[in-house]
């Protein structure tokens, strides 16, 4: 029974956390990749992220992409790792959502049902974490889902 439709190891939000809180000391933006498995139960499907592995990004204030360089060393840290499941990335000071460039990128490279992104603002707080959101495309647009960062014991 996944009661969330997304779930997030912590140890992997601190890192992408940590990127994106040093990018907006810098005034830029962030980016990088979660991976982890989809899992079937109960008719439902659900996501767990359980790493976030980064490469050099090429950005400004509001924008950033990988650098040419980056997808090469990118696949040897993803290999053996599980899937991508989403692609996670910043906007330091204007908020959780997804831009028409964001929506291109999601069509492009993120189309599976069980792809989400993860947009997180490194100024704004919710309670004692970086504020974040997920989303998945749905129709023409895109839709806010479900999440919860899992902690492991011990
Ligand atoms: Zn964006």
């Amino acid at each position: 029974m996944a009661q969330y439709d997304v779930y997030i190891d912590e140890a992997a939000v601190r890192k992408a956390e940590k990127q994106f809180r040093d990018a907006a000391r810098n005034g830029k933006e962030a980016m990088g990749l979660l991976l982890g498995n989809v899992f079937h139960s109960d008719g439902s499907e659900f996501v767990h992220a359980t790493d976030y592995v980064t490469a050099p990004n090429d950005s400004t204030a509001v924008s950033v992409r990988f650098t040419r360089q980056a997808f090469s060393e990118l696949s040897g840290k993803i290999r053996g790792k599980g899937l991508i499941v989403a692609w996670a990335h910043s906007h330091p000071g204007y908020g959780c959502f997804l831009s028409s460039t964001d929506m291109a990128t999601q069509h492009r490279y993120f189309s599976e049902k069980f792809h989400f992104a993860l947009v997180m603002d490194p100024t704004r707080r919710e309670g004692s974490a970086m504020l974040k959101r997920a989303f998945r495309l749905k129709d023409g647009g895109y839709e806010e889902v479900s999440f919860a960062v899992v902690r492991k014991r011990g």
